[in-house]
């Protein structure tokens, strides 16, 4: 995110993706004007909370008008960085990251993954979509020359300390752990665990358990 923005709370940054992509929806579709009841239905967050944050970026709905959707929207481009191409790198070309290589996050916003690497020979010098396999010993060397901030790992579990051990010492600041391994880190690096094997199994349970209920009560 644009750093000369000010500082709005974790939790309220987390939602402004969500936001974000609703609004383009909306302006794409013509609306020029959305109500806080309208976004809290589409983007299932609750009204109270959209006004919070809303305020935070300066936008004061009005009465029976809404919200400015082009004011939102150009406030979010600036707040995500949406104008510059965040380049994000994969690691471990296996059936997750060649599915995350060929879905590649373009339709969405500005992030888009631009090298991958693995250690698989038979793997390395190919291209998925159109990102080319690296071999991981040119992971330094590549990550540091692109300034690259940001790692999808998509390695075996056993491989993914000893790859974030040398991503550590790089200019990356942030992964993207779809691995089952919890990493260590220093508190410079920040890191976002994705278990989808886990996420599934906990969602199975709750609708066999609570299928009555909402999912975060
Ligand atoms: P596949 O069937 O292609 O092997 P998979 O998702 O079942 O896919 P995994 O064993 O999870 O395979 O490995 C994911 C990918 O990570 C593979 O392409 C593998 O070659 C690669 N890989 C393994 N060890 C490392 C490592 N240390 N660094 C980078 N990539 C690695």
């Amino acid at each position: 995110m644009a750093t000369e923005q000010l500082r709005i709370p974790k939790a309220t940054a987390k939602r402004l993706p969500l936001y974000y992509r609703f609004l383009q929806n909306l302006y794409q579709s013509g609306k020029l004007r959305v109500s806080s009841a309208e976004l809290s239905e589409a983007v299932k967050v609750d009204s109270a909370t959209i006004r919070r944050d809303f305020s935070y970026f300066g936008a004061l709905g009005k009465k029976g008008y809404g919200y400015n959707v082009q004011y939102l929207l150009n406030f979010f481009r600036k707040t995500l960085d949406q104008d510059a191409l965040t380049k994000v790198a994969l690691i471990g070309v296996g059936n997750l990251g060649t599915a995350l290589l060929r879905y590649n996050f373009t339709k969405n916003n500005n992030t888009k993954i631009c090298y991958a690497f693995d250690t698989n020979e038979s793997k390395i010098g190919t291209q998925i979509s159109d990102v080319t396999v690296y071999s991981l010993d040119q992971l330094e060397e590549i990550l540091n020359k692109e300034e690259i901030q940001v790692v999808i790992l998509t390695v075996p579990a056993q491989a993914a300390q000893s790859v974030t051990d040398r991503l550590v010492k790089t200019r990356v600041k942030g992964i993207l752990n779809f691995t089952p391994a919890r990493l260590n880190v220093p508190s410079s690096i920040n890191v976002h665990h994705i278990d989808l094997a886990v996420e599934l199994q906990s969602f199975v349970y709750f609708i066999k358990n609570y299928s009555n209920e909402s999912e975060d009560t």
